[in-house]
């Protein structure tokens, strides 16, 4: 890759508060029902947060408490269903499903 260092955004991981360049992390809006859903595009309106790809810090994306502060709302806010069963293998942004 052929990315010079400081050309890219860096971001704060909402799990683990690790600062990682944009490219590393997944970026997260809320949905107009107070769901998080990702926002693989970064074409999301409102406010975004961003999560290393790794179960650990997705993990605590299921804690509300962490959700509102990221997103800094006050009304309800939770993940949404399809991101629950997420697991990361490491590093790799493919996410893989699971059914509970
Ligand atoms: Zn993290």
């Amino acid at each position: 890759m052929a990315n010079r260092k400081g050309h890219i955004p860096v971001r704060t991981c909402i799990g683990c508060g690790a600062k990682q360049s944009k490219n590393e992390l997944i970026r997260l809006v809320v949905d107009p029902d107070g769901l998080v859903v990702r926002d693989d595009w970064g074409k999301g309106k409102g406010r975004g947060a961003y999560v290393c790809p790794s179960n650990s810090c997705w993990k605590s994306l299921q804690k509300e408490h962490i959700l509102r502060k990221a997103f800094r709302r006050e009304d309800p806010i939770a993940l949404h269903s399809e991101l629950h069963g997420v697991t990361w293998e490491n590093g790799n942004k493919e996410a893989e499903r699971h059914s509970f």
